[in-house]
């Protein structure tokens, strides 16, 4: 396995093309959006000089990292070659479908489909392949380049050999794998869901402001970051869709706060755009 294709240069896609250029593959950034490739560029220039400087990563290792990725539009020049594609757009069913689609025909045959879907089903993305045994979910964290884990998610018809393949390219990458049984939200999206939509209920009703639930949760239940800071980081858009799906599959447990869904429709969706339930600088 020696090259890497991501396709969706958005908050995780630019995470995990950063991860694979540390870990030696020769990696394809894909999007059709020229800014979010050139925005993806920057960030990862950025974020891999700072992790450098801070002596997480080997200094000598980062020009020759950079190196090994290429930013392109074009799917064909991304996947022609590629040993594994790791999709990262939209959470959205249909786009994923059209783009594994779109995959099984322009990728090799031995180049295994992983979705970096929080959500959604492995088996269903990859019955509209002609290899679903080389299909599989592969879950990473924000931010990627911090974030130990990888849920990995075997579809039915998924293969011990690429679960094996996933397992090792998590390893490659500097990362701990859990396998997890297909079943919406898997264990680590269901979770964190539902904490999170929970803390934008009780901001809506007027329990307490953001910043006093973001400290409840992380000075008294030990959360490493509060449940609305975290969805800021997320991106509420990314985040309602997560909602949306789960509450279609697991029912009236996980129907969206309707806050969440003004925030979205007013354009605050958290970091990315400066303002989420929390104000950012720009
Ligand atoms: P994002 O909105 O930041 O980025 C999505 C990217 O996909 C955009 O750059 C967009 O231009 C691109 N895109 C859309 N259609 C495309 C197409 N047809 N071809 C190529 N690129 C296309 O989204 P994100 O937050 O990075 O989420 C991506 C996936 O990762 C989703 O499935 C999400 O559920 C999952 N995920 C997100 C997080 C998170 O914290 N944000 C964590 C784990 C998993």
């Amino acid at each position: 396995m020696k090259k890497l294709t991501v396709v969706g240069s958005g908050t995780m896609g630019r995470g995990i093309a950063y991860v694979a250029a540390l870990g030696e593959y020769q990696v394809y950034l894909q999007d059709i959006n020229q800014e979010s490739l050139d925005s993806a560029q920057r960030y990862i220039e950025i974020e891999m000089r700072k992790s450098a400087e801070r002596g997480f990563i080997n200094p000598e290792k980062v020009q020759s990292a950079l190196e090994r990725i290429t930013y392109t539009t074009s799917l064909e020049e991304a996947v022609g070659k590629a040993d594994i594609v790791i999709e990262a757009v939209f959470e959205l069913m249909d786009l994923k479908i059209e783009i594994f689609k779109k995959l099984d025909k322009l990728c090799p045959e031995h180049t295994v489909l992983a979705t970096n879907t929080s959500t959604m089903s492995p088996t269903e993305i990859a019955a509209q392949t002609s290899r679903p045994e080389k299909c599989i979910a592969m879950h990473f964290f924000n931010p990627v380049h911090k974030m130990k884990l990888i849920e990995i998610i075997r579809g039915l018809e998924t293969s011990d050999e690429t679960v094996a393949i996933a397992k090792e390219v998590g390893v490659r990458l500097g990362k701990e794998t859990v396998e997890v049984n297909e079943f919406p939200g898997f264990v680590t999206s269901r979770m964190n869901c539902l904490i999170g939509n929970e803390a934008m209920n009780m901001l809506m009703e007027g329990v307490a402001s953001a910043e006093d639930i973001d400290k409840a949760l992380k000075l008294g239940l030990n959360h490493p970051m509060g449940p609305l800071e975290l969805a800021d980081l997320v991106g509420l858009d990314t985040r309602l869709r997560n909602m949306e799906y789960l509450y279609k599959t697991l029912g009236e447990k996980y129907r969206p706060c309707p806050l969440l869904v003004k925030y979205v429709k007013a354009g605050r969706l958290g970091r990315k755009s400066g303002a989420g339930f929390h104000i950012y600088n720009k």
